[in-house]
């Protein structure tokens, strides 16, 4: 399967992937400019499930 870095995160609409919206942090993304996708969450989601083992 091959997953493509645009199928699992997006350009944050809120500040268009600045990451800052007037000097601000943005709060939609939380200034990493882009946001995840559902298929990006399902994914990040599966491997916390797998790595965030105590
Ligand atoms: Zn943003």
């Amino acid at each position: 399967m091959i997953i493509a870095t645009d199928d699992l995160e997006v350009n944050c609409p809120a500040c268009k992937g600045e990451g800052v919206i007037k000097a601000d942090t943005c709060h939609s993304c939380s200034g990493k400019g882009v946001i995840l996708t559902s298929q990006g969450q399902t994914l990040l989601h599966f491997i916390k499930k797998h790595i965030d083992k105590e």
